[in-house]
């Protein structure tokens, strides 16, 4: 669950990026992802370990019929409990 909440974060987090410094066309987002405390479906916050491929599946579904349909998303996991985008290449 955490994956698509996260995957969805990520995306809207590009957007703004993307927007802010008015880049063309991405072409990779490097991501660091730690574990993730949410709250979510009626749940009080939590924490979960996210597996890179269920994050990628999740960023590849929502990137989907987007401005960000082509981009690879390199994910690499990290000790704490939060994420970054890293760095955007165009
Ligand atoms: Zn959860």
């Amino acid at each position: 669950m955490h994956d698509f909440i996260l995957a969805k974060e990520i995306i809207d987090e590009l957007k703004t990026i993307v927007a802010e410094k008015k880049l063309d066309q991405v072409k990779k987002v490097n991501v660091e992802i730690g574990m993730i405390h949410l709250a979510h479906d009626g749940h009080p916050e939590h924490t979960e370990d996210i597996s890179v491929e269920n994050l990628q599946f999740g960023l590849a579904s929502i990137a989907k019929n987007t401005a960000f349909e082509k981009v690879e998303f390199a994910i690499k996991k990290m000790a704490g409990e939060h994420w970054k985008i890293t760095d955007i290449e165009v």
